[in-house]
Parts: structure tokens; C-alpha cells; sequence
């Protein structure tokens, strides 16, 4: 009988599919610098030699898209590739003559090369509609929208310091801290489907997983349901997931929300939180050109305003908040000012806060 095999599970040792030199070399490098955007060279102290070209990619790829990436890497680089945590795409190869013919081959299959040192990174994005877990909304296409327009900025490292953004639906996983990022804000609560729920939800679940305690289980057309406080609710669409009869997103109602400052490294400062500058900005497909507007204005206000390796972070808390609002030419509203008024009464409503 045959050995049962392990359950597979947790993250695979990598070794096993890196590049023979990242294998030979594995934590003996002595220094990187970049040739050109889009472009790593490592050196190790064996003498060694690494060149790694890094190319965009739209994150969320269909099979015929993979595969072209896949052929690029057994035709141009030498077999093996890599994804960076923003969704770039990199091909390592040995022999610096192989790096123009792979660019070229790149950029004629439409996968721009840059995203490293001072450039505006690939964004970060959520799964958006495909599978977010709390209020899943459109990302991908306000990723493609906003990208078109910051192509030059990905291949030119013309910054002041390096640029992170995302997009996500909740604001803290998906996106991380962002530089700008661009999140979902449903701004009405959830429409209940009462005929539905009996079937598909497990209403104590759902009920659990309301942060505010707004969930009440009910009895409506003699079928067991459930009822929203809509004075307590939050709009945050934790609920739909364990119950999707409990719709969340709404064409005119789920808006994007724009949030500046973030940052996860320690480098110069310490790391920050980003804070919503802009509110209500409306989910507008195929292109998403309010958003696009109001995130190039900030990035060309940055550009031209910070200093040299100021991350966005710093440059705001160099300038102030106020004269980041009047720089950037947007409206400070009653929507941005976070007092936590009745967040006492609120969090104290939920079984797991108390204060
Ligand atoms: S971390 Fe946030 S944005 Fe990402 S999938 Fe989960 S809820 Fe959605
Ligand atoms: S989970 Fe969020 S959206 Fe759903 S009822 Fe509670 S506060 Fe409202």
C-alpha cells in the first residue's frame, strides 16, 4: 500500500524554484544597484552576477496571459520567475546580455518595465468582486484605469522617494499602509433579500460578526431572518460575506474614498497610518475618472513639492495636513474628521469591547 502523503499545507519551501544562482548564492550577496529602471543587479561574494527585470502585470491573469509570461521566461531569461508582493512579474537571468533582448520582448507582449527604486509601484489591490471577504467591490478596473494613466511613472524613477499605492475594499489587509490609496465606502446599510436568508445563512454567524452588534435575528413572512439597526450600522459589509442576501453594494450608493500617508517601512520614520483626504468619490466604471484625477493630483503635488526621499508621509508632516489639503486643491469636509462620537456606545455594544 502506498505511503500516505503529507497534507499539503502552510507556504512550500521556495528553494525549490528559485533560480540556480539565488540557490548557489542564498544569503551571500555583498550589494545590489539598478542599471536602469526596472532593472536589479546583485553581486554576490562568490563573484556571482544577478540581473532581475521586473515588468508589470495586471495581477488578477488569465491562463493565456501566463503562459505568454512563461514563454517570454524559457525564450529570453533562463526558465525561472517571480512575483514581487505588488503583483510585478521578474525574470532572473546570469548574463547581461540577455537583459535588452528579454526588455524588448516584454514590452512588444505590452508588459511595461519598471516599478523599482524612486517609480510609482504597481498598485496593490484587493480581489475586489472576485472573492474580497467583507464588501468585495470593482478593483481591478479602477487598477487598469489609474495605471494607464501613471505609465510613465511606473518605467521612470522621477519621484521624490518611492511611491506605494493600493486599492482595496476594507482598509487595512489588501492595501496595507499605502503612500495613496484608494478604498470602498459603502455609505448605506445592507438590503436584506428575507427570502434568502432562511436558506443560505447561518444567522448566528452572521449575527457574530457584526462589529457594532447591529444584526438582529427575525422572524419576517413567518421565515426566520434577520434585522439591521440602521442607527447602529456602520456600512462596513462585514456581514456579507457570511450572507450575501445582505447586499451591501449599490451602484450609486458604494462610493471610493482616496487615503494618503501610509507607510510600512521604518526607513527615515517611522511607520504611519494612512488618513482619508478625500470622501464619496463615485464608483464610476469602465474608468473610474474621478479617482484617477484626484490621485494624479496629489502625485504630481508631491512631485513637485517634496524633497528628496521624503516619502508622502513626511512630506505632510513637514508641510501640515492643512497646506496638503490647499496644495492638493481639496475640500476638507465634515466626512473627514473621525471624533468617535458615540463609538463609546457603539463598541461597548458588541460582546468582544469593553471600555
Ligand atoms: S483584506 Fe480587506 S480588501 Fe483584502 S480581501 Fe480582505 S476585506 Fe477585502
Ligand atoms: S456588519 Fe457592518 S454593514 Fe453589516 S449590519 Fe453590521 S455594521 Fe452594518
Amino acid at each position: 500500500m502506498a505511503m500516505r502523503q503529507p497534507i499539503e499545507s502552510g507556504v512550500p519551501d521556495n528553494k525549490q524554484y528559485l533560480h540556480p544562482t539565488l540557490l548557489k548564492n542564498y544569503g551571500n550577496w555583498k550589494y545590489h544597484d539598478r542599471p536602469r529602471p526596472g532593472v536589479l543587479h546583485h553581486v554576490s561574494h562568490s563573484g556571482d552576477e544577478v540581473w532581475s527585470v521586473r515588468a508589470g502585470t495586471q495581477r488578477q491573469m488569465d491562463i493565456y496571459t501566463i503562459r505568454k509570461l512563461c514563454d517570454i521566461a524559457d525564450t529570453y531569461a533562463e526558465g525561472h520567475v517571480r512575483f514581487t508582493i505588488r503583483s510585478n512579474i521578474e525574470f532572473m537571468v546570469s548574463d547581461p546580455n540577455k537583459v535588452a533582448p528579454l526588455i524588448a520582448a516584454l514590452g512588444e507582449n505590452g508588459f511595461p518595465v519598471g516599478g523599482t527604486g524612486n517609480s510609482v509601484s504597481m498598485i496593490a489591490h484587493t480581489q475586489g468582486w472576485l472573492h474580497c471577504d467583507i464588501p468585495g467591490t470593482d478593483a481591478s478596473g479602477a487598477v487598469k484605469a489609474l495605471m494607464d494613466e501613471l505609465h510613465e511613472e511606473f518605467i521612470h524613477e522621477d519621484m521624490p522617494n518611492r511611491v506605494h499605492l493600493s486599492t482595496s475594499c476594507c482598509e487595512i489587509n489588501c492595501g496595507g499602509q499605502a503612500d495613496i490609496a484608494i478604498i470602498v465606502q459603502h455609505t448605506r446599510p445592507p438590503k436584506i433579500n428575507h427570502d434568502l436568508v432562511a436558506n443560505v445563512c447561518e444567522r448566528p454567524a452572521v449575527v457574530a460578526r457584526c462589529p457594532v452588534a447591529a444584526i438582529r435575528p427575525a422572524l419576517v413572512n413567518g421565515k426566520p431572518s434577520l434585522e439591521v439597526d440602521e442607527k447602529k450600522c456602520i456600512c462596513c459589509g462585514a456581514c456579507y460575506p457570511p450572507c450575501p442576501p445582505m447586499q451591501i453594494n449599490d451602484p450609486e450608493h458604494s462610493k471610493l474614498a482616496i487615503w494618503v500617508g501610509g507607510k510600512n517601512s521604518n526607513a527615515r520614520g517611522k511607520p504611519t497610518f494612512m488618513k482619508m483626504v478625500m470622501s464619496g468619490l463615485p464608483n464610476n466604471p469602465p474608468r473610474w475618472p474621478e479617482v484617477s484625477a484626484v490621485v494624479k493630483k496629489i502625485l504630481q503635488t508631491y512631485k513637485e513639492d517634496a524633497r528628496s526621499w521624503e516619502r508622502v508621509s513626511d512630506w505632510v508632516e513637514r508641510i501640515g495636513w492643512p497646506r496638503f489639503f490647499e496644495k492638493c486643491d481639496l475640500p476638507f469636509t465634515k466626512y473627514l474628521i473621525d471624533d468617535w462620537r458615540g463609538s463609546r456606545a457603539n463598541l461597548n455594544a458588541s460582546t468582544h469591547i469593553r471600555f
